[in-house]
Parts: structure tokens; C-alpha cells; sequence
């Protein structure tokens, strides 16, 4: 008998428990730094070669990490995974691990100020970095070229909430044997087919859904099983980006309703979009999942639903969006995603700041833009929060 693959739901419950002999019901969480040998021998075989059940160091490696990476890789549908201790610490090992001096990466433009940072880090040990807009196949044309090592790119946008195609950049990339790399944040696992639409390497900030109740930094990069263990593993285990295995133990409860969280918030997402399309303070409201997004058949085809956040223009530039922001009593103002909480961030100030205003503009983070997380209170409840305060 074949058996029926599990939907992502039962994956994101039970992929990768690991029982010790106690036989525990809940993921044990190993808060241990090392392992202890039966003997000298032991000990120098697994410097040798470790089984899957054997660990040497946390930082190389520990059970409740493992239950962590292979319960992800079992949701991303990738072969293996490589936790880390944040979201840049996976971006750092993903791009790291592949770079030398003379490696060619193209990115897109609109990135995560940190992805930024990093890109222009490269470039002072002789990579080169070619940004692209992400949204224009010609520009991703022409800029990879025979040798690009990898190309890289956020699936959706922040903050704007660009779509970028997953498949039509990797047949581009692969053409050239570059390695697809996106940061999946925004589309969550719940709605993303990154790898079975060419993505080589998925990255997550777990900081955001998949923790979700905003306690801890954690990261993680997914991969073939000879990428993550020979190419990623060495350097994340020895410039030391493991996590620690106490966070990880709080997502892989994270993760046991990720699934059902982020379809509610993407649910509540739309409803907030729909309601307040034609509200007389608000410029623009952008979400993917609205049939008015440049990119909604995309997003569609992408992510199947538009997802959890939602940006919108407040009349009245920033002083408007500001007195929006200081009269919001439910949503609160911060800058993590994909919280329980609902969250609101106006990026120009904020997450966007080191940027030149050009620059800014160029990414149509205008003045009036705000960023919404939508959480998990009552959809209605943040819809007459966001009304009282508009009106
Ligand atoms: C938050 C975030 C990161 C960085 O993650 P940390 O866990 O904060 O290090 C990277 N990329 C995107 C798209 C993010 O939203």
C-alpha cells in the first residue's frame, strides 16, 4: 500500500518528534551545550562520523534542534533544514556559505533593510551585487549571466507587498546554474510552495509566524540534504549561528498551529482590506488577496491566499499616518510580524529610515504608508479600531 502524504497541518504536529526512552508526549527540550561518551572511542568515532541520533555539540547540533529543523523540512518540503539563532543569522549562513571573493549574486531591490546591509557586507569582500527590481523578469534577464552564484530575493515585499514570481526567476537563474534563494517570510510555510515552485533554498525568520506569539529570534534555512549538511552546516556551526535549543522547543509548539493561525489572520487580513477599501482617509490599501493588487493573479497562483499583512496609505502623509498611529487603542505599534498581537510600523521612520528618501520612493514607501500585521484578535474588533481611528 502507498501511503498518502500528510497535509502540512498533521506535518507541523508531528514531523520529526524524537522520544527518549521515557517515551514523553511533549518534545523534550535538551538544554544541554554537549553529550557525554561512553568511552574515548566513542568519542573519537562521532568526531568521525555522527549518526542522525548522535551529537557532539550544540552548536554543531541537539535533538530538540533536529525535532525543530526536520519538522520545517518537512512542511517546506525540502530534504533538510539548519536552525539558527535569527532570521539574519540564516540570510548571513545562506549567502555566506556559497560567497568567496568574485561571486556574483543578484538580489532584488526591496528588501529588508538588514538584507540590505548584509548584500553591501559582501561587497567588501569582492562579491559583486547586482540589484534588480524584482518584479521586472527583463531586469533578472539581464542582470544573471553565466557564473552568478545566486540570486535572492523576498517573495513578498516589505513593505509594499510586491509578489515576486518564484518560478519564472528560478527557470532564469537555473539557465545559469545560480541558486535560487528566498526569503519566505511573508508567504509563511502555510502558503508556500517556494521549493516545488524552483526555490533551491528557503529561508525563515522564525521571530515572526512561526513562533508567533513574539518571544524569541530564531532562523532557519531549508535545503537539499547535501546543501544544508555540506555547505551550510560548516559555516553556521562554526561562525556560531545555532540556536539555542530553548527556542527551539518554543516553536516547535509554534508550530503545532501555525497553520491554523496564519489562514485566520490572512481571513481577518481580508476582511480589513475589503472593509476599508473606500474609507475616505486611507489613499491606497494594498493586499495581494484584493482583485485590484497589480499582482493579485500571481499571489493567487502563488500563495493561494494573500496572506497576513497588509499595507495602507494614510491621507495626509506622515503627519496623517502618525495621529492614525497615536489614536489606535487595540493595534499596537511596533515592528515584529506575524504576532498573535496585531502590529502596526509606519517603515519611512522606522524600519526604513537608513534609506535615502529617494530610495524610498523608488520602493513606494511613502510618507503616509503604514504597515499592518494582522493578529489574531476578533476581525471585527480591528476593524472598528482602525475605523474610529481614520474617522
Ligand atoms: C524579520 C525579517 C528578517 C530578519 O529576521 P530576524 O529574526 O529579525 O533576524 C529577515 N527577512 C525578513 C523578510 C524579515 O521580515
Amino acid at each position: 500500500m502507498t501511503e498518502r502524504p500528510l497535509h502540512k497541518r498533521s506535518l507541523a504536529i508531528h514531523a520529526g518528534t524524537r522520544r527518549s526512552q521515557y517515551g514523553e508526549m511533549a518534545e523534550a527540550m535538551f538544554m544541554t551545550q554537549g553529550f557525554v561518551y561512553d568511552s574515548a572511542e566513542q568519542a573519537a568515532a562521532r568526531f568521525q562520523k555522527s549518526g542522525p541520533d548522535e551529537f557532539i555539540y550544540a552548536r554543531y547540533g541537539n535533538p530538540t534542534n533536529r525535532m525543530f529543523e526536520d519538522r520545517i523540512a518537512a512542511l517546506e518540503g525540502t530534504e533538510d533544514a539548519f536552525a539558527t539563532n535569527s532570521g539574519m543569522s540564516a540570510v548571513n549562513g545562506a549567502l555566506m556559505s556559497v560567497c568567496r571573493a568574485g561571486s556574483h549574486i543578484v538580489a532584488a531591490r526591496a528588501l529588508f533593510g538588514s538584507n540590505l546591509y548584509l548584500l553591501d557586507l559582501l561587497t567588501r569582500f569582492g562579491v559583486e551585487v547586482t540589484l534588480v527590481d524584482g518584479t521586472d523578469l527583463d531586469q533578472w534577464r539581464r542582470a544573471v549571466r553565466p557564473g552568478t552564484t545566486a540570486v535572492f530575493f523576498e517573495s513578498v515585499s516589505n513593505p509594499t507587498l510586491e509578489i515576486i514570481d518564484i518560478q519564472a526567476v528560478a527557470r532564469i537563474a537555473h539557465a545559469h546554474d545560480a541558486i535560487v534563494m528566498v526569503d519566505n517570510v511573508f508567504a509563511t510555510p502555510v502558503f508556500s510552495q517556494a521549493a516545488a515552485q524552483g526555490a533551491d533554498v528557503v529561508i525563515y525568520s522564525t521571530t515572526k509566524h512561526m513562533d508567533g506569539a513574539g518571544r524569541g529570534l530564531g532562523g532557519v534555512i531549508c535545503g537539499t540534504r547535501q546543501f544544508i549538511r555540506e555547505t551550510v552546516e560548516p559555516y553556521v556551526k562554526h561562525s556560531g549561528g545555532a540556536i539555542s535549543p530553548f527556542n527551539s522547543w518554543l516553536l516547535l509548539t509554534g508550530l503545532t498551529t501555525l497553520d491554523l493561525r496564519v489562514r485566520e489572520m490572512s481571513r481577518s487580513a481580508l476582511a480589513i482590506a475589503t472593509a476599508l477599501q473606500s474609507h475616505p482617509g486611507l489613499t491606497r490599501v494594498i493586499y495581494p488577496g484584493l482583485t485590484d493588487h497589480p499582482q493579485h493573479d500571481l499571489a493567487v497562483r502563488q500563495m493561494a491566499e494573500g496572506g497576513t499583512m497588509l499595507a495602507l496609505e494614510v491621507a495626509g502623509g506622515q503627519d496623517g499616518a502618525f495621529r492614525m498611529l497615536d489614536r489606535l487603542r487595540l493595534i499596537l505599534i511596533s515592528n515584529n510580524l506575524g504576532d498573535a498581537k496585531s502590529i502596526v510600523t509606519h517603515p519611512a521612520t522606522t524600519t526604513h529610515q537608513r534609506l535615502s528618501e529617494e530610495d524610498r520612493a523608488r520602493l513606494g514607501i511613502t510618507p503616509g504608508l503604514i504597515r499592518l500585521s494582522v493578529g489574531l484578535e476578533h476581525p471585527d474588533d480591528l476593524i472598528a479600531d482602525l475605523r474610529q481611528a481614520l474617522d
